[in-house]
């Protein structure tokens, strides 16, 4: 609805009243006239009809004399005079011809005369055609009525001159209404200036500028609603700052969290997703806050757990599996009633925590648990079954005791070497947890010769070659000795892996920012399936083979963990019958 400036309310209204006002004074000051001049009239014929009732009195015998005398004083004193007896016969008038007007016995103004009072009437006169007043006055003595004498004079004139009087009042009034309506516009705009600035200033706090103040207009209740909404204004400004500072608190702490967190309604509704959500199910938040839960993530299990701690008083907790292409998470969810202030439950607060490598890790240790039991147990079942023969057989042959000595000294062996490469990982995941490594300066050369020499013997005994490689000299701060054990590792495994008479190459390289140590054989490769796995504890392409040859199944998961308290990396390409190259990477 359109709706009307304040100002054109209260102007018209001030213009009705002055309006109305004037033409009622014009109304009353012409009516006042009016009757002023008509009592003025009537006291002024009475008058005339008291000076001439005594000198009629004398003539009413001699009507030819009075009808002579009313006509020379009414012609003097421009009235009309009538002398009529108790029987309405008029005997003389100022005007006409007594014998030839009617009776008057039942005109209105003679009736309460022959009674003997003063009467007067005003009405048109069949006679002169004209508005006239009336005043009869009895004549007579001792309340014996013996004429009646009544004067009249035309009232015309007074209409006329009370027109006049209206008229003139009208057109002061008029100037005075224009002079009234000028002013009651300026007095109108005086009220409305002010309110219509303080609307201004409202239209500026709800657009949101509630740094502005409004003028302090002059008058008492105008300047106290100017204050109050100044005031209100600032309060209002402050509690917006406080506001929009601890969402921005709340939305940094909530941003800055690793666990995802969503704030559910009581109706599903997303009233908050924190990045870390948003990023677990691949959604944006500001796409999804506001909507229901069930339209915006299409996750099954997420849903399945949120419909369950919603129907559960108390908070709930699981591991929900994530599943996004190939890619396969584990996330711990647990709920908690939201609350507001008044500890009243509002909704549902959903923490999530991807613990996918946590239970990977879980998982490896389980297995790792599991792995070292059962190499311990194989070589000590061995052993155990060996000497129990040896016990309780009392004819084995000296050549079969030496063979059964041979076997439990071999599992021996293995059993020391399984210790000894399990007590070596150990101290080296301590140091690399304790950030323990002592770095000295390393000549990468120095590293390749000794490790290459430590493996010497072994290659011959295989009649394989060992071909050093080294592009430029090249010095690193690192561990030599773990460094060395790590190339040991490598060597020791080319070697046992490839054929007789094959072919290794150890070399050294200088990238832009790490230097590359790599061991290359030509033996038999390892398939594509386990190269991801080949540095986890115990991991052996071929368990039998691995084993024959006195592998424990550590040798890689070591040597992974040197480079890793380097902050290195390692990297291991082979391809099956033509061999493989593993390459440790090293930061300047
Ligand atoms: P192991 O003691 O069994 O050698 P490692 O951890 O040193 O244990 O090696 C893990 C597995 O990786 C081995 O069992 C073997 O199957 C494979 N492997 C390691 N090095 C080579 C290599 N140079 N050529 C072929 N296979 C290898």
């Amino acid at each position: 609805m359109k709706r009307k400036r304040f100002l054109l309310h209260i102007y018209p209204s001030y213009l009705l009243i002055i309006i109305v006002s004037l033409i009622a004074a014009t109304y009353y000051s012409s009516n006042y006239y009016r009757k002023f001049f008509l009592q003025q009239t009537y006291e002024d014929l009475k008058s005339r009809g008291e000076l001439l009732k005594y000198g009629i009195r004398d003539l009413i015998s001699y009507p030819a004399s009075l009808d002579q005398f009313c006509k020379q004083t009414g012609k003097d004193s421009s009235t009309r005079i009538t002398v009529i007896l108790p029987d309405g016969v008029v005997i003389a008038d100022s005007k006409e011809d007594p014998a030839n007007m009617e009776n008057h016995k039942h005109r209105p103004e003679l009736i309460d005369a022959f009674k003997g009072n003063v009467s007067s009437i005003s009405r048109f006169s069949d006679t002169l055609k004209k508005e006239m007043m009336y005043v009869a006055l009895p004549i007579g003595r001792n309340h014996v009525v013996r004429a009646v004498i009544r004067t009249s004079i035309s009232i015309s004139v007074i209409h006329n001159k009370v027109g006049q009087v209206r008229y003139q009042v009208a057109v002061y009034c008029f100037f005075i209404a224009m002079f009234a309506s000028v002013i009651a516009f300026f007095i109108s705009k005086k009220i409305t200036q002010p309110i219509e600035e303080m609307t201004k200033g409202a239209e500026y706090f709800s657009n949101g500028d509630l740094s502005r103040k409004l003028v302090i207009p002059d008058s008492k209740e105008m300047a106290d609603l100017a204050q109050a909404m100044n005031s209100m204004a600032s309060q209002l400004d402050d509690k917006i700052k406080t506001t929009i500072k601890q969402k921005n608190e709340l939305d940094s702490v909530l941003s800055s969290m690793q666990e995802g967190v969503i704030a559910l309604d009581q109706d599903n509704a997303i009233i908050s997703i924190n990045p870390s959500a948003a990023s677990i199910f691949h959604v944006k938040p500001k796409d999804v806050r506001g909507f229901s839960i069930e339209e915006s993530i299409r996750n099954h299990s997420l849903l399945k757990f949120i419909a369950d701690a919603a129907k559960s008083q108390t908070p709930i907790e699981r591991d929900v599996m994530i599943y996004d292409n190939t890619n396969k998470r584990i996330v711990y969810i647990h709920s908690a009633p939201l609350m507001d202030a008044e500890k009243k439950t509002i909704g549902l607060l959903v923490i999530l925590n991807d613990v996918t490598k946590l239970r990977q890790l879980q998982n490896i240790r389980q297995d790792f648990a599991a792995n070292v039991s059962h190499e311990i147990k194989t070589p000590l079942t061995s052993i155990k079954g060996f000497i129990e023969t040896l016990l309780n057989e009392s004819n084995i042959s000296e050549e079969e005791r030496d063979r059964f000595y041979s076997v439990i000294e071999r599992n021996v062996s293995r059993l020391n070497a399984i210790i000894e490469d399990l007590l070596h990982l150990s101290q080296i995941e301590q140091i690399e947890d304790k950030n323990q490594l002592t770095l000295i300066e390393t000549d990468l050369a120095d590293v390749i010769t000794n490790a290459v020499q430590a493996c010497t013997e072994k290659a011959n005994e295989k009649d394989i070659t060992i071909e050093k490689n080294q592009r430029s000299e090249t010095t690193i701060k690192a561990d030599p000795q773990l460094i060395e054990q790590a190339m040991i590792n490598l060597i020791d495994n080319a070697i046992k892996y490839s054929h007789e008479k094959s072919h290794i190459i150890v070399e050294s390289q200088t990238g832009e920012s790490e230097a590359i140590l790599k061991v290359s054989d030509n033996g038999p490769g390892i398939a594509q399936e386990h190269l991801n796995r080949l540095f986890e504890r115990f991991y052996r392409v071929d368990k039998g083979r691995s084993r024959k040859l006195g592998g424990t199944g550590l040798g890689l998961a070591i040597v992974k963990h040197i480079v890793m308290a380097h902050n290195g990396r390692i990297n291991v390409e082979s391809q099956l019958e033509k061999g493989s190259t593993f390459s440790i990477s090293l930061p300047f």
